[in-house]
């Protein structure tokens, strides 16, 4: 049995697990803060130090590690495993996989996270043996990832599916952690939910928001339950989010003529049926009758594909398995 030690650093959570070849975890995932230092940047040698037991518990056990497969949530080049740009973590041209190799001495097979959740998906999620499609995620950040005739799109350097940072509004938006003005992201993902809540609280709109964040800042989640239980400002809230979400979703399916799109990310696990008025809204911006028929919107297969994603990659990178696409 082959087994690859999957790493997900995502925008304030990393989790870590030992996947096998057949795509089960062995033992159990385990998540940690990522750690900021005082200028809001994420300290690379903390997140090395919280990856070291994982790779010492696997080697003093009879597991061999193939190498490591290393998930982050920005544009990361994938042929030197440099974080280019990642702008949660505040990274900048940051050679972390490279740092990663010489700390643990094993191979390191870097991407994007949403080109993991495609290969986790492809390979053994809900897009198995599919020709087409996008997998996208609403959480801290907005992103998607391409799989196109058969193959993984990355584009000219591997960054392609950006698509959370097309700008929306750049005259009433807000600065984006990309450093453009008025991105999707900034409008749809997690923190601008939690935001619109504190406004609407702020501004003396909704008192059940009010009552729920007596003690702490408005939390999407907040939103989210009262949103469920009635409140006008909270419905508003999601009610746009999910228009814009619908809008930006449209444009991939018009540009690309796919079927399929796979949903991932902390935000459409904020209610139930997140995801089915998303796929509703989403019909009502696509030109053609055949994407308003045949478009399916679902759920990410795992409850973290990435994390199966940076698996497999390990094992895609070293010919050990290939996806299989009908013809
Ligand atoms: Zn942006």
């Amino acid at each position: 049995m082959k087994y690859a030690l999957a790493v997900d650093i995502g925008g304030s959570k990393m989790e870590i697990a030992v996947i096998d070849q057949f795509g089960q975890i062995r033992g159990e995932t385990t998540k940690y803060r990522v750690p900021f230092d005082d200028q809001g940047i994420a300290d690379p040698v903390g997140l090395l130090d919280l990856m070291e037991p994982h790779v010492t518990a696997a080697q003093e056990s009879t597991i061999r590690l193939e190498g490591i497969g290393l998930s982050v949530c920005g544009n990361i080049d994938i042929e030197t495993g440099e974080a280019v740009l990642v702008a949660n973590l505040h990274w900048h041209n940051l050679p972390f996989g490279p740092m990663v190799e010489q700390r643990f001495g094993l191979p390191v097979f870097s991407a994007t996270d949403v080109r993991m959740a495609v290969i986790g998906e492809a390979l053994w999620g809900a897009a198995k043996g599919v020709r087409h499609f996008a997998w996208a995620t609403i959480g801290t950040g907005y992103g998607a990832y391409l799989f196109l005739d058969g193959k993984l799109y990355g584009g000219e350097h591997g960054f392609a599916g950006n698509f959370g940072h097309n700008t929306y509004d750049e005259i009433n938006g807000r600065l984006c952690g990309c450093g453009l003005r008025g991105c999707f992201e900034s409008f749809v993902a997690g923190p601008a939910i939690a935001r619109a809540g504190q406004e609407a609280v702020d501004e003396g709109q909704s008192q059940m928001l009010a009552d729920r964040a007596k003690d702490s800042p408005v939390t999407t989640r907040m939103v989210f339950q009262a949103e469920q239980a009635g409140d006008p400002a909270a419905k508003k809230i999601i009610a746009d989010n999910i228009r814009l979400v619908g809008i930006s979703l449209a444009s991939i399916v018009n540009l690309l003529d796919i079927s399929l799109i796979v949903l991932g990310g902390g935000v459409t696990k904020g209610t139930p049926d997140y995801i089915s008025r998303i796929e509703a809204k989403t019909r009502d911006y696509l030109m053609t009758v055949e994407a308003r028929r045949e478009l399916r919107i679902v759920p990410e297969t795992f409850s973290n594909s990435v994390l199966y994603g940076a698996a497999a990659n390990v094992f895609i990178q070293k010919g050990d398995l290939a996806f299989a696409v009908d013809a």
